[in-house]
């Protein structure tokens, strides 16, 4: 039996996870969920937002089931999904565009996996305040360590996987130093590797390329900002961030999460779409070598998906728990 954190995150975390639950409970997947408490809840609970007996459990179990967790705008305590990546060193953040069924996607055959630094960058929430209200610089760190991780990670990726092409998005015309550290290094990686065709794109024009063209795209490997931000506008490509998953990998943990946000606007309703946090699942389960029912789930969720019956998100009239019984109908 494999054992896995589980961090039921806050706003609609709790309803998605009970979603990826309910099929591994009808497929009796071996996986043994740990519940461990993090944020806000953890706060109350504990009075640490960052829990020991939490990271005991991620130490021990090294592999994370993760919803999101709400993190406060312009004020309140620092991400602690960001925390996560930093402290467990998951310096890869895989996240997969793909058209899954045709019809759902705003393009055909898209098949894009974005590679996110995710470690440092201005994540790294150094900010300081010069003069009060008037004047604050953030501070952007860029590290050879770092930046040779992603991109070292990148072209191994594309082996493993049989990709072609490998785009590195920065801004180094402007960050000189900071991008122009990455974009060195990734130059210099790409030697090592003369079977795959290489390129770089400015950030700006990688995102209206992505919009206009987006199948020029194999890989993309970025800093960890602009993969926040391509990767949600990239999600929005191929249906929204409702079908958008992505794995958090390090040498030692790997903790799998939805794309997306708590959607506080939408939380408490019912009415999420599950299928990027089942779909992360999926990828938690290719990692635990249990490639079987990822297949079957995924297979699933595709046939779900290209029949009459979808989330609201995607036009449909189905809740939470309808189209969780849709996919489990498909298993
Ligand atoms: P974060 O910065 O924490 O990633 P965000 O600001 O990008 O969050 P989200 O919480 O991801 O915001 O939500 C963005 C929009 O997408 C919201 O309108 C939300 O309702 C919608 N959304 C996000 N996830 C889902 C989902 N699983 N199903 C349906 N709609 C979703």
């Amino acid at each position: 039996m494999n054992k896995v954190t589980l961090l039921k995150g806050d706003g609609i975390g709790p309803e998605i996870i009970a979603s990826v639950q309910k099929i591994f409970k009808y497929l009796d997947v071996p996986v043994v969920f740990e519940e461990q408490l993090l944020g806000r809840d953890a706060l109350q609970a504990t009075g640490q937002l960052l829990p020991a007996k939490t990271m005991d459990s991620i130490r021990e179990n090294k592999v994370v089931l993760k919803a999101p967790y709400q993190t406060e705008v312009a004020t309140g305590f620092r991400s602690v999904n960001v925390s996560l990546r930093q402290i467990f060193n998951l310096f890869a953040n895989i996240r997969p565009i793909k058209t899954l069924v045709p019809g759902i996607s705003h393009h055909e055959d898209i098949d894009i996996v974005i590679l996110r630094e995710n470690t440092e960058d201005l994540y790294i929430g150094k900010e300081n305040v010069i003069v009060e209200n008037e004047e604050v610089e953030a501070i952007k760190r860029i590290t050879r360590t770092a930046s040779t991780k992603i991109i070292e990670y990148a072209f191994a990726y594309a082996k493993t996987h049989n990709r072609k092409k490998i785009t590195c998005v920065h801004k180094a015309n402007i960050l000189k130093e900071s991008d122009g550290l990455f974009l060195k290094v990734f130059k210099e990686t790409a030697l090592k590797y003369p079977n795959i065709i290489v390129n770089d794109l400015i950030v700006d024009n990688a995102a209206m390329q992505l919009v206009m063209n987006p199948n020029q795209f194999d890989i993309m490997v970025m800093p960890n900002l602009y993969g926040d931000i391509l990767s949600d506008l990239a999600s929005g490509l191929v249906g929204g961030l409702g079908l958008a998953p992505s794995a958090n990998i390090g040498t030692e943990f790997a903790l799998f999460e939805a794309c997306h946000g708590c959607a506080p606007d939408i939380a408490g309703k019912g009415i999420a779409n599950p299928t990027a946090i089942i779909l992360s699942a999926c990828m938690m389960l290719d990692h635990l070598d249990l490639k079987q029912q990822s297949e079957q789930i995924k297979k699933a969720v595709y046939t779900a998906l290209s029949t009459e019956g979808l989330t609201l998100d995607l036009g449909g009239k189905l809740d939470t728990k309808q189209f969780t019984k849709k996919i489990i109908t498909c298993l």
